[in-house]
């Protein structure tokens, strides 16, 4: 399971859910300029690269440091632990991410708005239209 985070840093967290055991990885800041080193003539800095982080041990390449992380039971993989429709858009709700405002069941997105606008499909059908 891979869960996206968006704390706008290249890092990973690696979580082994049986044991709980973490470890988070942060790219080198100097890795780009190691690389460099490796370059050989006639390849291109990306060729350098990619053979570079081929070669590269894991301590070259990250920070790793083990890490605690608490992962709630809704975000464990499997089945919905519970569904519920919002009351406003009849959209199923997964894990517990409903939420109660006067009284009503809600998803998030009616809730305190979405991260899109809706268009209605009339739109839709112009753009499947005029798209090659
Ligand atoms: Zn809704």
């Amino acid at each position: 399971m891979m869960k996206y985070v968006d704390y706008g840093k290249l890092a990973a967290t690696l979580v082994d859910l049986r044991t709980g055991d973490a470890v988070r990885l942060v790219a080198r800041e100097d890795t780009r300029e190691k690389a460099a080193l490796c370059r050989r003539q006639g390849w291109t800095r990306h060729q350098a690269e990619v053979y570079a982080y081929k070669v590269m041990s894991n301590e070259e390449l990250f920070h790793i440091e083990p890490v605690l992380v608490e992962v709630p039971i809704e975000d464990m993989p499997g089945p919905p632990l519970r569904r519920v429709m919002c009351e406003k858009c009849g959209e199923e709700v997964n894990d517990y991410r409903e939420v109660m405002v006067a009284g009503k069941v809600l998803c998030r997105s009616c809730a305190y708005g979405g991260y899109y606008q809706r268009l209605g499909t009339r739109r839709l059908m112009d753009t499947v239209r005029t798209s090659p």
